[in-house]
């Protein structure tokens, strides 16, 4: 086995452990490894350890690694993930090339993903980024206004809302410390899981709560996030 199949089976045991811990269905947590500053070659050599999902920050290098590993996109049906900011001269790039994004925070940008997703494509699936401890300086709609653009997207018919994203403002590295899971929990994942729990109980029939990192993935899925978001556990630090 490479590192890269040893980490994916560490991370998988991870989650595996997670779940049990909090009586949940492994099935239930989707993992998506984050593979910004990562080569075809070696995204290559996760899809050969039965990885699937994949995330891209940075649109331009996210392209162009769909178009090159095409054809195994194909044959395992991989799935990809824009997880990175998107401005409005980028939204075409995403609407024709990637499956998700997670990273949606206002309605114009949702408008030009509607209107520029192929028509012969399926619907874009797109999470809400949420804002969710206030930092001023990240991006992500704040909480009180999350029900809104929840509404506007509900109306666009070639996208489909799948939930909601968050990304906590100080990482909170627990490093499968339980102990430190309770604080981290507080702080970030149990609002983002409230949230969640209110579009659903509106009928917004959501079932993705993008929560979770390398160093965090413990309390997240102890909160209820069904897709953590996994880079340098699996490729290695960025450096
Ligand atoms: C880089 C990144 C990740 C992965 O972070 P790791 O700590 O390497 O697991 C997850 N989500 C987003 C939005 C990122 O930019």
């Amino acid at each position: 086995m490479t590192n890269i199949q040893q980490n994916i089976a560490t991370v998988r045991e991870r989650i595996q452990l997670s779940c049990h811990k909090a009586d949940r269905n492994s099935d239930d947590v989707t993992l998506l490894a984050v593979s910004k500053t990562v080569s075809a070659e070696n995204i290559k050599l996760a899809v050969a350890a039965g990885q699937r999902d994949f995330g891209e920050n940075y649109i331009a290098e996210g392209v162009e690694k769909i178009i090159t590993l095409a054809a195994e996109t194909a044959q395992h049906n991989l799935q990809w993930h824009c997880i990175g900011p998107v401005q409005s001269n980028k939204t075409r790039l995403v609407a024709q090339h990637f499956d998700w994004v997670h990273t949606v925070d206002r309605l114009k940008i949702a408008e030009r993903l509607n209107e520029q997703r192929p028509a012969d494509a399926k619907r874009l699936q797109v999470c809400i980024q949420v804002n969710i401890d206030n930092s001023p300086s990240k991006s992500g709609v704040a909480p009180d206004e999350v029900l809104a653009l929840a509404q506007e997207i509900a109306k666009l018919p070639r996208l489909q809302l799948r939930g909601i994203m968050a990304i906590p403002d100080i990482p909170i590295s627990t490093q499968g410390n339980f102990a430190m899971n309770n604080i981290a929990i507080e702080a970030v994942y149990t609002p983002a899981r409230v949230l969640f729990e209110h579009l659903n109980a509106l009928n917004y029939d959501i079932d993705t709560l993008s929560i979770g990192m390398s160093a965090d993935l413990e309390p997240a899925i102890q909160s209820g996030s069904t897709m953590v978001r996994v880079g340098s556990a699996i490729f290695g630090s960025r450096a």
